[in-house]
């Protein structure tokens, strides 16, 4: 578990309770311990920033080229990214520098303000029984990708179950390899590990 800025106890959490023994990564030699790494959801500007200071960006885009297992959530899926749009850069907010662990082009804050933060329940390929209810915190959405990546999850046309109507049809849920980002935050649903279930067997199978 990237712990240097975002919501890392959830995901702690929700990893234990998958079965995962979970531990929080600062340091390149914790890195170095690890068979999997979630990235949190936060900042991913703050968080380019804080991987730089830790000495952290090197070795962890080492690890990620070398193969390791990834999940990002929402901040974490802007640092998977190949590329991140973002129209609405204040002039001093540093550049978010991403991983490029998946093939795809991710849009910051990409919801706009009318529904900056709503809830809707996902087919999410990967988990079978039953939709997964997705919480979007000034979430991105991806505008693009690679032949290689695979869309586990979109908002629905209609906004099925959803309390506002989001953008139909927008990818919010994908994989490359042993990689894979969600928009949303499974963390924040306590009692539904699914999406940490399915990402523990990654690394397992991995
Ligand atoms: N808007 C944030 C970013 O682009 C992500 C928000 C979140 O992780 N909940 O980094």
């Amino acid at each position: 578990m990237l712990a240097l800025q975002g919501g890392v106890a959830e995901h702690l959490t929700a990893l234990e309770r998958s079965g995962a023994e979970a531990r929080p990564v600062r340091r390149p030699e914790e890195l170095a311990q690890v068979h999997g790494l979630v990235l949190p959801g936060g900042e991913s500007t703050a968080m380019t920033r804080l991987l730089d200071g830790f000495e952290l960006f090197e070795p962890l885009r080492e690890r990620l080229a070398a193969g390791m297992p990834a999940f990002g959530s929402c901040a974490g899926m802007v640092l998977l990214a190949g590329t991140v749009l973002d129209d609405r850069v204040e002039q001093d907010t540093p550049p978010v520098r991403p991983f490029g662990a998946i093939d795809m082009a991710v849009r910051r804050n990409a919801f706009g303000r009318q529904v900056d933060s709503f809830e809707a329940d996902l087919d999410f390929a990967g988990v079978t029984d039953g939709p997964v209810h997705a919480v979007f915190i000034r979430a991105p959405w991806v505008d693009k990708v690679g032949a290689d990546v695979r869309v586990l999850a979109s908002v629905a046309p209609s906004g099925h179950g959803s309390e506002v109507t989001a953008p139909a049809g927008r990818i919010v849920a994908v994989q490359q390899g042993p990689v894979l980002a969600t928009a949303f935050h499974p963390e924040l649903v306590s009692g539904d590990e699914r999406v940490h279930r399915y990402f523990v067997q990654t690394v397992r199978a991995s």
